[in-house]
């Protein structure tokens, strides 16, 4: 064995393979794990008493690393793919996507550029092209997979915004003094979080009654702030509820607007994949943008973005960065995913999802999804079965909102601390024009009616 121990790090004995061995064997039993624990966080200062000290100049030897974190570090996070966690928007990984993430992490593949990861990115574009036909997208859309759903709205806005300053620029017209980004309310915080890091006007458009933007409002955005607006953005299933904005009127806008039209699907566009909710997405289409992410419900683990353009080469001439070590990159034209986003160095994450849908097939992604969406229009009829509950708004998707009659915040917060504490349910207290709710977000088709009906009776 060598002794020097840099050299341990790389070599092939005796000693990493007991290493690799302990790590597959612990992946192996968590990935097959019958009864994944729910879990919960543990305090600063009792994770400082049980978990201090792992940084020494001398290691630990990966056996104490390993048990660290199976019986200290990981008991100290909730599960996400527990079927009970129904909190925020969970993620529900295929056990073939969660295994292949091993292997992609052992194959060393750089995925931003076709030179370094020519295999890996064509197999994301496949995955890519495949989900921009279920859009309805033209045939060259395409685009690459990003972290999440914030950076794949904030590279899309921004190649939004070069268009239209290239459209300006080739009239001879000034720029405008502030360019406008027009979305509703109910959009996700990144929308806003990008619209300040671009240093842009965010004008909300009023959503109707069902939380749905539609295009008389977004009209009326366009009328008012005229071609300062580069781009609008529809929700393709709103965090909160789950609710598809009115993308067919909105994108008809297309016809007298001159506009980029970005729908946000990062958790519900994965809903155009069933015949129960397809017809909810009409309109998507005619998008410049979109975003899905399998880290959501496409059942891909943390982290992916499926980020499409119509024409990606809008993406491109926004995206792509230059400097002399990257130029032999950028001189050929291939197919470089770094170009299409705010990313240079990345993994090529999309290949979970690409190796577990090569694996099931398309049509066991349409059943998943669908399955979920009739949970949550089960666990929605009992809900209306009980008198001291009531549906906030009919769920469109598999995001059921509800609230308790007579229950204020803190016995929402003190509800939700007690299904936590006893590891029956990850529920949290949301909150709807200043009222509390809750809600049940249903993305793993393993959820079941009757535990979720179980945590119903909780509240009684
Ligand atoms: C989750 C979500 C995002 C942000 O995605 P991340 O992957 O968490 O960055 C954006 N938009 C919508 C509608 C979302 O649900």
């Amino acid at each position: 064995m060598p002794q020097d121990p840099s050299a341990r790090m790389h070599s092939i004995s005796d000693e990493t393979e007991r290493v690799v061995d302990r790590v597959l064997d612990a992946s192996r039993r968590r990935i097959l794990l019958k009864d994944v624990p729910l879990d919960k966080p543990m305090t600063p200062a009792d994770l400082a008493r049980l978990a201090s000290g792992s940084i020494s100049p001398g290691g630990l030897g990966d056996a104490r690393a390993l048990a660290l974190f199976e019986h200290v570090l990981a008991p100290a996070c909730i599960s996400v793919d527990h079927p009970e966690y129904l909190s925020f928007i969970p993620s529900a990984p295929s056990k073939a996507a969660l295994a292949f993430d091993l292997v992609v992490s052992a194959s060393a593949v750089y995925g931003g550029s076709w030179l370094e990861g020519a295999g890996a990115v064509f197999a994301e574009n496949e995955v890519l092209h495949w989900l921009a036909a279920e859009f309805g997208l033209p045939e060259g859309a395409g685009g690459v997979f990003v972290q999440g759903g914030t950076i794949g709205n904030l590279s899309a806005l921004v190649a939004a915004r070069a268009r239209a300053r290239r459209v300006r620029r080739s009239v001879g017209a000034a720029m405008p003094e502030s360019w406008v980004l027009v979305c509703s309310d109910e959009a996700h915080s990144s929308v806003a979080s990008a619209a300040e890091v671009m240093d842009v006007e965010l004008v909300l458009a009023p959503a109707d009654a069902d939380g749905r933007l539609r295009g008389e409002a977004v009209r009326e955005a366009l009328l008012e702030h005229g071609d300062s607006v580069f781009a609008v953005v529809a929700t393709a299933g709103s965090t909160n509820f789950g609710t598809v904005d009115h993308l067919e009127s909105i994108a008809a806008l297309k016809d007298e607007h001159d506009f980029w039209l970005h729908v946000d699907g990062a958790y519900g566009l994965a809903g155009i994949l069933t015949d129960q909710t397809r017809g909810l997405f009409r309109g998507v289409e005619r998008a410049d943008s979109v975003i899905v992410d399998p880290h959501k419900w496409l059942f891909a683990p943390f982290d992916a973005c499926a980020l499409i353009y119509r024409d990606p080469l809008d993406g491109r001439i926004a995206h792509t960065q230059s400097a002399g070590y990257l130029d032999t990159l950028n001189q050929a034209d291939e197919w470089n995913p770094s170009d299409f986003a705010i990313q240079l160095t990345r993994r090529p994450r999309g290949l979970p999802l690409w190796f577990s849908l090569a694996t099931h097939g398309t049509e066991a992604y349409r059943e998943a999804i669908g399955a979920c969406v009739r949970l949550a229009r089960e666990i929605a009829d009992e809900i209306r079965t009980r008198p001291e509950l009531r549906l906030v708004r009919e769920p469109d998707l598999s995001v059921v909102v509800f609230e308790r009659e007579g229950w204020a915040m803190a016995d929402y917060e003190r509800w939700s601390a007690g299904l936590l504490e006893q590891q029956q349910a990850f529920v949290t207290p949301s909150s709807h024009h200043g009222r509390p709710v809750t809600r049940f977000a249903i993305v793993n088709p393993r959820s079941s009616v009757e535990k979720m009906t179980a945590v119903l009776d909780t509240m009684r």
